[in-house]
């Protein structure tokens, strides 16, 4: 059971580009510093749904799971 929830949590990120039904959600003219999610990948342009103020800059997010992902350990998505 908890596996299963688990699986869908990770899941829902990439899936939500594909089910096309959330993405009314999406935010439009919101200039965030990333091109790219930090957490899974896709670009920012495609798929913005969520922001976060991270160190003074605005960050982008596919998704709620996304960005709490990132919230958790921001250093581990930080590459540079
Ligand atoms: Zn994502």
């Amino acid at each position: 059971m908890i596996i299963c929830f688990l699986i869908f949590i990770v899941s829902s990120c990439q899936q939500e580009k594909a089910k096309g039904m959330e993405q009314k959600k999406m935010l439009k003219d919101v200039a965030v510093i990333n091109t790219v999610y930090p957490v899974c990948h896709m670009k920012t342009s495609e798929s913005l749904n969520d922001t976060l103020v991270y160190k003074g800059s605005l960050y982008g997010f596919c998704s709620p799971e996304c960005k709490k992902e990132f919230k958790g350990r921001p250093e581990s998505f930080m590459v540079r």
